[in-house]
């Protein structure tokens, strides 16, 4: 509640009441000066003139010498209110008078012209002006012209200020009750003002500017919060996706490193300050900082795909990363050469592992382990690739002797029990990380392998080693062992641009040479 003084209708009424009082005060005495002035003036006159119409009487009273009449006009003289004695002189003598002895104030006095000479006088007739009545008199003339003036003034100021009050206060003390209806902290209920004023004075002006204004802070909020309402849901339906989307996403700056990752990025990849961590914690880290450096230098605006691999407690992981140059200015305000890019990370671990198994599984003998024909041609085919000099390859063909009776006697599975305790030997004989074992089929293994300055001793020691140690007799079942032999076919590759196919057949035919010849032998072809 605002003080009382502090009120506009307050203010101009007081202002009003006293500029009221100021000027019918003022005026008022000016006017009670003017008017008691006048009425004195005008007493005065009067006086002159009741003397000038008893000049004839007094004058005839003097020539006559007639002191009865002269005392009867200055009884019928003072009759009047304004006269209060009269004298009446005959040439030096007082003829007639009522004024008292003592008596000294101004009196108005008319010389009494000669009835028969003209110019001569011969007395004078002298009237005393009752001032007391006089002054008494135009006081209240004067009092009761102040006294209008004053009334008028105050019925103007009174008039005035009802004006005021009516055209402006009101008005204004309206639009300040309505004003005080508005509440701004909730714009979807601001109504306009609703005033019933509809003068078009600046008043009105202002009330409808208002009205404007109000209804252009309704609209602009009413649309503003939808927009808001669309934002909102929108950003949190964003947030969802980004939070519980089931491939990581990260914006990365080339100058500030991860600017923004959603959990799953930290659950694939861990939390990563730096770029360089995020590049280092993978095992192809040159791919990934070649990929990131060929998006900095905006070579590359495609997407840039690489399944990338990396240890996490002692466990292989791996990811798709998709890595794409975010070219949307908006994002994020930044340096000329700060390049932004997204990764975008799918764990993809299981599938590897599938792969591999199925890879595995294609390339192996389910029985033994070894290579099986098709995973055994490939890395064959390696072997002879190979071009360093002075190395000598040699492809081994290894046929069980007599194999078939060993399952017709004991059991399919002693016959597995043999071809995988065979295998297991190859295996340890053949230990080095570029020697190929495999099972090429049935009881018929292959051995490629490849030795610096090989001479053909040490390798028919070598195949000597082989053959003995395929010999050793096989545990097959408790307390029942069984021995086999092998024949051995060798070829030392010559011309490695020959297949695979080709070197296996020679090492076959040479193989079965040795069967023909009775077994349990190698030769070197
Ligand atoms: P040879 O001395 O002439 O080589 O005669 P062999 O008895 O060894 O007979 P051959 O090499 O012609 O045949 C191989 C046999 O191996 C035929 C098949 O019954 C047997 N065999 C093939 N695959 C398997 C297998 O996975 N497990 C078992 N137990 N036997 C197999
Ligand atoms: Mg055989």
């Amino acid at each position: 509640m605002r003080p009382f003084s502090q009120k506009i209708n307050v203010r101009v009424a007081l202002i009003v009441a006293v500029i009221g009082v100021f000027l019918s005060l003022s005026g008022s005495l000016v006017v009670f000066g003017l008017a008691l002035e006048k009425q004195e003036s005008l007493s005065y006159r009067l006086i002159e003139q009741l003397a000038a119409s008893a000049s004839k009487a007094s004058v005839a009273a003097v020539y006559v010498d007639d002191e009865e009449l002269a005392n009867e006009i200055i009884n019928g003289l003072i009759i009047n209110d304004l006269v209060s004695a009269a004298k009446i002189h005959s040439g030096l003598t007082v003829l007639a008078s009522n004024v008292p002895e003592d008596f000294d104030s101004g009196s108005i006095s008319r010389d009494l012209p000669h009835p028969f000479i003209e110019g001569e006088p011969i007395g004078k007739l002298e009237l005393i002006p009752d001032t007391r009545f006089i002054e008494q008199m135009a006081l209240q003339e004067a009092q009761n012209s102040a006294l209008q003036i004053l009334l008028v003034s105050f019925v103007i100021t009174i008039a005035i200020a009802g004006t005021l009050q009516f055209t402006l206060s009101r008005p204004l003390l309206k639009l300040k009750e309505a004003f005080e209806t508005v509440d701004p902290s909730s714009p979807e209920n601001l109504q306009k003002l609703d005033i019933d004023y509809a003068r078009p004075d600046e008043l009105g002006y202002l009330i409808e500017q208002i009205n404007g204004l109000i209804r252009a802070v309704r609209a602009n909020f009413l649309a503003e919060r939808k927009l808001r309402v669309h934002t909102e849901k929108l950003e949190q339906q964003l947030r969802l996706l980004f939070e519980k989307a089931s491939v990581g996403v990260a914006l990365i700056s080339t100058k500030k490193g991860i600017l923004i990752e959603n959990p799953k990025f930290n659950n694939i990849v861990g939390t990563n300050s730096s770029l360089a961590d995020f590049i280092e914690i993978f095992d192809d880290s040159e791919s990934v900082a070649n990929v990131i450096a060929s998006l900095k230098a905006s070579l590359n605006s495609k997407p840039i795909a690489l399944d990338l691999s990396y240890e996490v407690d002692g466990d292989r992981r791996w990811v798709h990363c998709l890595f794409a140059t975010v070219t949307d200015q908006r994002v994020v305000a930044r340096d000329d050469d700060d390049v932004l890019f997204e990764v975008i990370v799918n764990d993809i671990t299981e599938r590897k592992e599938r792969e591999a198994e199925v890879r595995y599984q294609a390339q192996h003998d389910a029985l033994t382990g070894l290579y099986n024909r098709l995973g055994g041609e490939v890395r064959l085919q390696y072997l002879l690739n190979q071009s360093q000099p002075d190395v000598t390859r040699v492809f081994l063909l290894v046929d069980l002797d007599k194999f078939k009776p060993i399952n017709d006697e004991y059991g399919h599975d002693a016959g597995d029990v043999v071809l995988v305790e065979i295998s297991h030997r190859i295996k340890t004989l053949f230990n080095e990380p570029t020697d190929v074992c495999c099972r090429w089929g049935g009881d018929e293994f292959v051995i490629g392998f490849q030795r610096e300055g090989l001479p053909q001793s040490s390798l028919s020691t070598l195949c000597n080693t082989l053959l003995h140690s395929l010999e050793e007799p096989i545990e097959i079942g408790q307390d029942l062992k069984v021995s086999i032999s092998a024949s051995i076919g060798v070829v030392v590759v010559e011309d490695p641009v020959r297949t695979v196919d080709f070197w296996i057949g020679e090492a076959d035919k040479t193989m079965y040479e040795v069967k023909k010849q009775g077994r349990a032998n190698f030769r070197i072809s």
